[in-house]
């Protein structure tokens, strides 16, 4: 759908983009066309929606809306709304600004594919700072980004990161890993030039293809093994820059330090990639999210780690509230184990339905945490169909598909299912509203 600005569900849109995920949308336009792009290859009918530049009178008003206390994400998608490249607001810098006079101290996170980088737009965002950059790169050839991004002038990007790190703008980099157009030698210059550029972190991503994407994209079978076990030798070969996958191979909920980002707290406390938190504060942490969390939470943590065999012990001297600087891969929130386990009554069996990757780490902490009445039951993802595996592209017709594949469905007491499937209305990306699923009688709960 294109060009609804005004329409009342825009408004809405945009209004829980803010209130529920403080992100700002500028646009949903992208002046690239990256092979990769999730938003070329929606099966038709996906409801996803662009925008144009939004009129500054509107953002002015969504901006008052933002939360100061947590950081101002601009140009990732959030709700239906498709993700735009924000440098191609005309008036980014102004709007920037203006956030800036709003909020004198709130961190913002800008994420960008850094083609329309230029001197005076990175000066002036050093001026805007605390500011952070997340940069889809993909490449740092000139060739590769024209090949998988269509960038006709690559150059802006990669002269861009060498004057983020001129002018001490810190970013972190992304790089959609795409060994079979690129080649295994570009990723490899790609992560050593991020990490000579001082990025914080580099992101790479192992991107889903759907059932409609161009065959020439899709990279082939084994490509995702291959990447984790090159991943692996990056690290083994001396990079010190932290590498974190998407999605990440977890096996277990040990909190394993993926990287230390030179210089912070985490650094200075002499913890390393490989270490493995047995406790923060004399507590276990349950998984590697609550591992983050406390350590954030804390201040001057205590944390007691293994390494080589060995438990040793360091205080991370921070600030409550601060980033310790150490990376860990995302597996379980506890927040949301919380929440199963409110639904788990001990009379029967409530079975948890979603994507397999969520639901292996799921079976991991049934065990752990001896979640006796939780059975678990991995959908697959027909509706957007070839590689894509998340729960937030799962609809009702690939519910459906799997509780009509059940012997018998009334042996469970409550289904349970992810509430990223749906938007604020109820309704999935295909548009069919969860009301319609048939249970055979079996009460279900959508669940966050
Ligand atoms: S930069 Fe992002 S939004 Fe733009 S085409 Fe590439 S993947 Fe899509």
């Amino acid at each position: 759908m294109e060009n609804f600005a005004g329409e009342p569900e825009l408004q809405k849109l945009l209004a829980l983009a803010v209130k529920d995920h403080n992100v700002l949308p500028l646009t949903g336009r992208c002046n690239l066309e990256c092979v990769f792009c999730s938003h070329l290859q929606n099966p038709p009918g996906t409801r996803a929606y662009s925008f144009p530049p939004l009129p500054e009178s509107l953002l002015q008003d969504l901006m008052t809306c933002l939360d100061p206390g947590h950081k101002i994400i601009i140009g990732e998608s959030a709700t239906r709304l498709r993700e735009g490249e924000p440098f191609t607001h005309p008036r980014v810098i102004d709007i920037l600004k203006q956030l800036r006079s709003f909020y004198p101290a709130t961190p913002f996170q800008v994420t960008t594919n850094g083609s329309l980088f230029s001197e005076e737009v990175i000066s002036a965002l050093a001026g805007l700072q605390p500011l952070e950059l997340i940069v889809s790169l993909n490449s740092a050839s000139g060739e590769g980004r024209r090949k998988v991004m269509r960038d006709r002038m690559p150059g802006r990007a990669i002269e861009g990161l060498r004057l983020l790190k001129e002018y001490g703008l810190p970013f972190h980099g992304s790089v959609v890993a795409l060994p079979h157009l690129t080649g295994w030698d570009d990723l490899r210059e790609t992560v050593g030039f991020l990490e000579h550029e001082k990025a914080l972190t580099v992101r790479i991503l192992l991107p889903g293809f759907t059932r409609i994407s161009e065959p020439a994209s899709v990279p082939p079978p084994g490509t995702l093994r291959k990447c984790y076990r090159f991943i692996e030798d990056l690290r083994a070969s001396g990079v010190r820059i932290p590498l974190l996958a998407e999605p990440p191979l977890v096996t277990d909920l040990d909190p394993t330090v993926e990287g230390i980002i030179a210089g912070t707290p985490a650094a200075k406390a002499g913890l390393a990639a490989g270490d493995r938190i047995i406790s923060v504060q004399k507590r276990e942490p349950l998984s590697r999210v609550d591992c983050y969390d406390q350590l954030v939470k804390g201040e001057n943590p205590a944390v007691v780690f293994s390494r080589g065999g060995r438990a040793r012990e360091a205080i991370i001297e921070k600030k409550a509230g601060e980033r310790p600087g150490a990376a860990f891969s995302y597996d379980l929130d506890p927040k949301q184990v919380g929440r199963v386990k409110t639904f788990l009554s001990g009379k029967g069996q409530t079975l948890m339905l979603g994507s397999t990757p969520a639901l292996r780490r799921w079976e991991i902490a049934a065990q752990k945490l001896d979640l006796q009445y939780l059975a678990i039951g991995a959908v697959a993802s027909d509706y957007f169909g070839g590689s894509i595996d998340c729960a937030g592209l799962l609809t009702v017709v690939d519910y459906q598909a799997y509780l009509n594949g059940l012997t018998n469905m009334n042996q469970y007491d409550l289904i349970l299912l992810p509430a990223v499937s749906f938007d604020y209305s109820g309704h999935d990306m295909a548009g069919d509203h969860y009301l319609s699923l048939y249970t055979c009688g079996v009460p279900f709960k959508i669940i966050g």
